[in-house]
């Protein structure tokens, strides 16, 4: 099976480029100029922007959280991915306590069973580092999960220092990565505590019990024992500009570090917590000041900032709601998958924040890098996999609930505006969405990674 994308912009690693794109047998065949190709499909992509399948970093479909799961599983969630112009989602599979990670592995693989709409890979999110867990690395390689994810915040999940320490240098000599949310939990538990005795329990309290200095003490504390231990980190979800010149420190000290953050990092604050429908905002770290928000615009800008993961996790307002009296009873998360494209294409691209090959980079090309998709994914490569986005800078939509394919009856985002959209996506050569409809075909599959690419210090 051929396809030609005739005359669109294509959006490449050195810039954009004037030229047609060949598609074939799942792969991308040729690219750039003009290609000759009468028996392919054609497409006629005039106008439009030929963009590399985007990579979500961060994503939790069907989760189960204190006795609630997401209202998206991974065929809703992987459904609305593809709408957006994401053909790859790293999701976390998550080991219980007691648990071993080969466990955790059988149970996140059973959930894609439904079918899904676009590549779907595991981040492996560990809760018990022991020495059984550790014997277990080069099995979960060989399975294909080349990356893991540790909490230093949330009692159920949060780990120790020496637990920190004894697995970087155990996933350094793997030649894997790890990522980490940083928050200080213990701090957050004493901050909360503080704020219900005074009698501030409403979701105003929730950014004062997860201030940035909770972040940042956290990151500080990671990047000093990644020191130690010589390794690599990825900060996830990166939220303040407290945070990110903690990164700053250790970066000037010759430390690698990766950032990660997200759509809603950049484009709200905190605000929104004292409106009726606050607990609809309620994930951590929790949004904050405009302030945070340019500094992270700049830190885009600057090159500072590796990835844009949405971390996507949905719970229904009249779920969120129930927690209103007392803000500790609200799971914490928001939806996003869908969105992350056309949000950063308009705030970041077409508001001239950050240039379209910088985007590129933060939303394909440094993904696939670090998560060991490269270079069958994140790029408009011969021989690459043909995930392919054509995108039309004339569409103009607006945000809604009722528009969404997330599976929720609210979105954070209602009446937004955006500019540009997406008109067709394949994933591996075959066509998931058209004239922005998908066509009903669970064209997603399991993706094994290999280990990251990233320069040694
Ligand atoms: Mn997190
Ligand atoms: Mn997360």
């Amino acid at each position: 099976m051929r396809t030609l994308l005739c005359g669109g912009t294509l959006a490449l690693a050195d810039g954009a480029k004037q030229g047609d794109l060949l598609l074939e047998d799942g792969k991308i065949a040729r690219v750039g100029g003009e290609i000759d190709a009468p028996d392919a499909q054609r497409v006629d992509a005039t106008g439009c922007i030929v963009l590399p399948g985007a990579i979500d970093t961060h994503t939790h479909f069907d989760l189960p959280v204190s006795g609630t799961v997401t209202a998206d599983d991974f065929a809703s969630g992987t459904r609305a991915a593809v709408l957006g112009g994401t053909t790859v989602v790293l999701d976390f599979a998550t080991q219980e306590k007691g648990h071993t990670l080969a466990e955790a592995f059988e149970v996140w693989q059973h959930k894609l069973g439904r079918g899904i709409s676009c590549d779907v890979g595991f981040h492996m999110a560990v809760t018990d580092w022991n020495e059984r867990t550790s014997r277990e690395i080069d099995a979960m390689t060989a399975l294909g999960v080349t990356s893991y994810k540790f909490y230093l915040a949330y009692p159920a999940l949060m780990v120790e220092d020496d637990a920190i320490y004894e697995a970087l240098v155990r996933l350094k000599q793997a030649g894997v990565i790890a990522g980490f949310h940083c928050e200080n939990g213990r701090l957050v538990a004493a901050l909360t505590r503080q704020l219900l005795a005074s009698g501030l329990t409403s979701c105003r309290a929730h950014p004062l019990s997860r201030p940035p200095e909770v972040e940042a003490e956290a990151i500080d504390r990671l990047l000093h024992i990644a020191a130690l231990a010589g390794a690599p980190v990825n900060i996830v979800h990166l939220s303040s500009k407290a945070g990110l010149e903690a990164v700053r420190r250790a970066r000037a000290r010759g430390q690698r570090v990766f950032v990660e953050t997200c759509p809603q990092y950049l484009t709200m604050d905190d605000a929104v917590y004292a409106r009726e429908d606050g607990a609809k905002f309620v994930c951590s770290p929790p949004l904050r000041k405009a302030e945070d928000c340019a500094a992270l615009w700049e830190a885009l800008a600057n090159g500072e900032i590796d990835t844009i993961g949405t971390d996507h996790c949905s719970f229904r307002y009249d779920v969120q709601k129930s927690g209103k009296a007392d803000f500790t009873q609200i799971p914490n998360g928001m939806p996003g998958v869908e969105h992350r494209l056309a949000l950063m294409m308009t705030e970041g691209v077409k508001a001239g924040r950050i240039s379209l090959a910088q985007l590129v980079q933060m939303l394909c090309e440094n993904p696939a890098k670090l998560f060991g998709l490269y270079p069958q994914k994140g790029a408009l490569l011969p021989g690459a996999d043909a995930d392919v986005v054509l995108w039309d800078p004339s569409l103009r939509h607006t945000i809604t609930a009722e528009s969404q394919a997330q599976r929720l009856d609210y979105t954070p985002l209602e009446g937004v505006s955006v500019c540009g959209g997406v008109r067709a996506v394949w994933v591996r050569g075959k066509c998931a969405v058209d004239d922005g409809k998908w066509l009903g075909h669970n064209l997603g599959r399991y993706v094994a990674r290999t280990k990251p690419i990233f320069q040694e210090n």
